[in-house]
């Protein structure tokens, strides 16, 4: 029960129970609704001071009247002026970025909590911005004039887009907004990853256009990769374009046309040869392993089965599927690149599910790199939420 008492002297003030205090103090950066103990002339959105029981300073934090995380730490200090640190934090960002992003010209700049940017997510791909509002704090029209000013100063930007996901602003109680450029004019462009080139439409596509979590792991994977290759869940087709050089031949696989359209474009950009399948992979995978259909190297990055905890156990059994039947259709030698987006999967859950398949399929795998997302997508050891990539490269025999 949230008790909300009447504004006093100190503003903006959030008190949060002692489960709530003991987690911001272990390092972590938010704090559910349950352990909200008392509002204090709180708005929606607003930047808070975050209290204890005994009135003790935690720091500060943006708040949600909506999600069930009500406040996302923003500091450990008090902040006075919000748009000034959101600022900061941005060229904080993108200085990071120069020191670690390689080989591209598509990264991710802003990556939310793990930036200290709650609700905000910006992907750069070559002279298009494309960014992302997911709290009500950030949705804040000084917040998001102090967002595109310093973007705008840092980056150079042509084209700035405002990518909406319609049910993240329905949770989050903010009024409907369609995607839209926010400034410039053009809507696409040509990117490079790893020398590699990909259209972009800022228009089209899933999420914010590409997986750009995978940069790093596509070009890993194309180490290993030889002789025939099947790239399931392809999407537009990064890690067969990555793997098709090193290959006698590739195919990819998606259940979306309009990702495989996308594809054969980028295949064509980069004269490359590549066959695209539209098919239920589940399905593909079934029929290929019993006509028996060999491959040497097989991809597989499955979206997200485990959404939320629930959904773990039929997550496990769909992930045990998949990899039991890219075992059974890859030939000694061959490699496996095996993946999965699930934060609620923890590496050691995916590492025996595979231990699991390999001993289904009667075959030995040897871990050659156990990967996580690119370093554009930075995590923080005390929010493992951050953390939410695997990437598995073993070697079959
Ligand atoms: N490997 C890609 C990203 C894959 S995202 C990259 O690195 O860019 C997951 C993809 O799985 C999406 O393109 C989605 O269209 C596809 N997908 C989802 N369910 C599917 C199914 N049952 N069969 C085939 N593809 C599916």
């Amino acid at each position: 029960m949230v008790r909300r008492v009447a504004p006093s002297d100190s503003g903006l003030t959030v008190t949060v129970s002692t489960r709530g205090a003991a987690r911001l103090k272990a390092g972590h950066v938010w704090v559910y609704r349950s352990d909200i103990v008392a509002v204090e002339g709180v708005t929606p959105g607003s930047a808070v001071a975050v209290r204890d029981e005994r009135g003790r300073n935690l720091g500060s934090a943006l708040y949600s009247s909506a999600s069930q995380i009500a406040i996302r730490l923003i500091s450990r200090e008090p902040v006075a002026d919000f748009p000034a640190l959101l600022r900061q934090r941005i060229r904080d960002a993108i200085a990071y970025r120069e020191r670690i992003v390689r080989d591209t010209n598509a990264y991710r700049v802003i990556f939310s909590e793990a930036d200290f940017l709650p609700g905000l997510i910006v992907d750069r791909y070559d002279d298009i911005l494309s960014m992302q509002i997911l709290t009500q704090a950030m949705d804040a029209e000084p917040v998001r004039e102090a967002v595109i000013s310093e973007l705008t100063a840092g980056l150079r930007p042509a084209v700035i887009f405002e990518r909406v996901d319609a049910r993240v602003r329905q949770l989050e109680e903010l009024a409907p907004r369609d995607s839209a450029l926010v400034s410039g004019v053009k809507g696409s462009t040509i990117f490079t990853m790893n020398g590699v080139k990909f259209h972009f439409d800022a228009l089209e596509g899933q999420k914010t256009g590409a997986f750009l979590d995978q940069r790093e792991n596509c070009a890993a994977a194309a180490q290993y990769a030889h002789g025939e290759a099947l790239d399931v869940f392809c999407y537009q087709g990064a890690f067969a374009l990555h793997l098709a050089p090193r290959c006698a031949h590739v195919s990819g696989v998606d259940s979306s046309r309009p990702a495989l359209e996308v594809a054969d474009r980028n295949a064509a950009l980069n004269r490359l040869e590549i066959e695209w399948i539209e098919a239920n992979a589940f399905d593909l995978l079934k029929d290929y392993a019993s006509s028996g259909q060999r491959y040497d190297t097989i991809i597989l990055d499955p979206p997200a089965f485990a959404k939320s905890k629930r959904d773990l156990d039929a997550a496990m059994r769909g992930y045990k599927e998949l990899n039991l039947r890219a075992l059974k259709m890859l030939r000694p030698g061959g490699i496996l690149v095996s993946c999965s987006c699930s934060y609620h999967v923890s590496q050691s859950d995916f590492l025996g599910m595979l231990a699991s398949a390999a001993r289904d399929a009667h075959c030995t795998l040897r871990l050659i790199e156990v990967r996580g997302q690119a370093k554009d997508h930075p995590i923080l050891l005390n929010v493992p939420e951050t953390a939410y990539l695997k990437c598995v490269i073993a070697y079959v025999s």
